[in-house]
């Protein structure tokens, strides 16, 4: 393990203190590679962003953004994505298939380690590049986010193992409060994971109210809010810090009027937690439109008058990234949607079925 996610060896016979008879069982047993990359765009604010081949016309994405005091790796857990909400991307291209654990821990190991060869990636801020460099001893990527393309608690046990090796001192050894799992709220999966792995967790909420919920996040309808924010004070108590997040994505003229934003008050007002509002990231065809700078601003503001903390996201690599999940959905072959939608369709039912 240390030999592959500590120093990034692939090759079996460089790991010059393992026996050589294990060396040769090894190297018919295992193939350590990265998936091929499709394309690797660097923004002017250093965000870095790879779409990855996973096969068969599809791929995902991978984002790095580094910050001052930290290098964040936000990866993809499924090619597509069955819950089909409103305003995501990867929803509209529907649900290709699940992600192994190999993919998914991969990319990481594939990050990791093409930055730490190539510091001029991300010696693009000058502040940055020392900090990062002192603060992690070396290592460039401190935070991990399942905030890429799929909804990672249906695609539970390849998560759970790659999560568990990025927590693993042998391998990543980052605190569970750097990993953090963004879920649209598959309710029974979230109780497995308080017990299997409490990592932070981050709750795609969009809407006060189920009417609202059940337009822009589907999956409301099998779990409803009532249901949801009950996991989410079951799941408190093993949380890694005595908040969770959820998340808010501003649509304009959808749920981002003041009269939303107290039903939100109300909602929220039980739980210990962090609000982020996520302007939303336009891509064709999608209908909808970003809220209005001041009208975030003033959602924002009511919440934190009432004493919610609220934080409002940057956006980052605007010159780069379209929406996430866009890129991927250009290499896409779209003459198979029908059949792709009818498959997401199956996949949600036999899924539900297992949760329940
Ligand atoms: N499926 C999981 C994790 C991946 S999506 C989930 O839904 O939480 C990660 C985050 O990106 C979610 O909060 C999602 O709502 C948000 N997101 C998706 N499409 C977006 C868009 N076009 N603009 C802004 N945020 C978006
Ligand atoms: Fe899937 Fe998350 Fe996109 Fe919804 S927001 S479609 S759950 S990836």
């Amino acid at each position: 393990m240390r030999w592959i996610h500590q120093r990034g060896v692939s090759d079996v016979n460089q790991m010059s203190d393992l026996a050589k008879s294990f060396r040769t069982q090894l190297e018919d047993l295992v193939e350590i590679k990265a998936l091929p990359v499709i394309s690797d765009q660097i923004a002017k604010d250093g965000t870095r962003k790879w779409l990855l081949d996973v096969g068969e016309g599809n791929a995902v994405e991978m984002v790095y953004i580094p910050e001052e005091d930290r290098g964040t790796l936000c990866i993809s857990s499924q090619a597509g994505c069955a819950v089909n909400c409103t305003f995501c991307s990867t929803g509209k291209q529907g649900f290709s298939r699940n992600l192994t654990a190999a993919e998914i821990i991969g990319q990481l190991w594939y990050a990791e380690h093409i930055l730490r060869a190539d510091p001029k990636s991300i010696r693009r801020i000058d502040a940055y590049d020392k900090t990062i460099l002192e603060h992690h001893d070396g290592r460039v990527i401190s935070n991990v986010v399942m905030m890429g393309m799929g909804e990672p608690l249906l695609n539970y046990e390849p998560v759970v193992t790659a999560m568990r090796l990025m927590l693993d001192d042998n391998a990543y050894g980052l605190s569970r409060r750097r990993v953090t799992l963004s879920t649209s709220g598959v309710v029974p999966m979230m109780d497995r994971l308080a017990s299997d792995l409490p990592i932070a967790l981050a709750v795609s909420l969009h809407a006060p109210n189920d009417t609202l919920r059940n337009e822009l996040v589907p999956l409301n309808r099998k779990h409803p809010l009532k249901e949801l924010m009950a996991a989410c004070q079951r799941y408190l108590p093993s949380a890694p810090r005595d908040f969770l997040t959820f998340e808010y994505c501003m649509l304009d003229g959808v749920n981002d009027s003041d009269k939303l934003a107290y039903e939100l008050i109300a909602l929220l007002r039980p739980i210990k937690c962090k609000l982020n509002l996520i302007p939303f990231n336009p891509f064709p065809g999608s209908g909808l439109k970003q809220s209005p700078r001041h009208r975030i601003e003033s959602f924002a503001k009511i919440l934190q008058d009432a004493k919610i903390v609220t934080t409002v996201r940057k956006t980052r690599g605007d010159d780069i990234a379209a929406a996430c999940g866009q890129l991927a959905g250009d290499v896409v072959d779209r003459t198979n949607l029908a059949q792709r939608e009818m498959q997401a369709q199956l996949e949600r039912e036999i899924t539900w079925m297992k949760n329940n």
